[in-house]
């Protein structure tokens, strides 16, 4: 384990949550710390793909199965848009839930427009 730690930026490099690099977005894309660029990262669990800080590879958790940080946007120039996972459905069963406020609030105002 001792001299690991350069090769995570090392296209092929598989890290310890089996998220393998699949190398460096080129052009490169500048990732959101300072003085990195996004890496293209594959899950070998369930094939997510998803762009990660250099200076992460060696840690990164899955954002979909592992629980891990969000992925880094890969689709700011097209050119790496088709390589990144489409995003996750949206979430329909959240529906009206938590809306009975803003209900009330509405017909409050209603009322007071109207002179109820
Ligand atoms: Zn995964």
């Amino acid at each position: 384990m001792a001299r690991s730690s350069n090769r995570t930026t090392e296209r092929g490099f598989v890290n310890r949550n089996r998220q393998k690099n699949n190398g460096a977005t080129d052009p490169p894309l500048p990732g959101s710390d300072h003085n990195q660029i996004i890496y293209k990262m594959e899950c070998l669990v369930c094939g997510h793909r998803y762009g990660a800080n250099s200076s992460h590879i060696w840690q990164r958790k899955c954002p979909r199965c592992q629980r891990g940080a969000e992925g880094l946007a890969l689709g700011v120039t097209g050119a790496h848009e088709r390589y990144a996972s489409p995003p996750p459905p949206k979430r329909l069963d959240a529906l009206g839930a938590g809306c009975e406020a803003w209900e009330a609030e509405i017909n409050a105002r209603v009322a007071a427009l109207y002179g109820l």
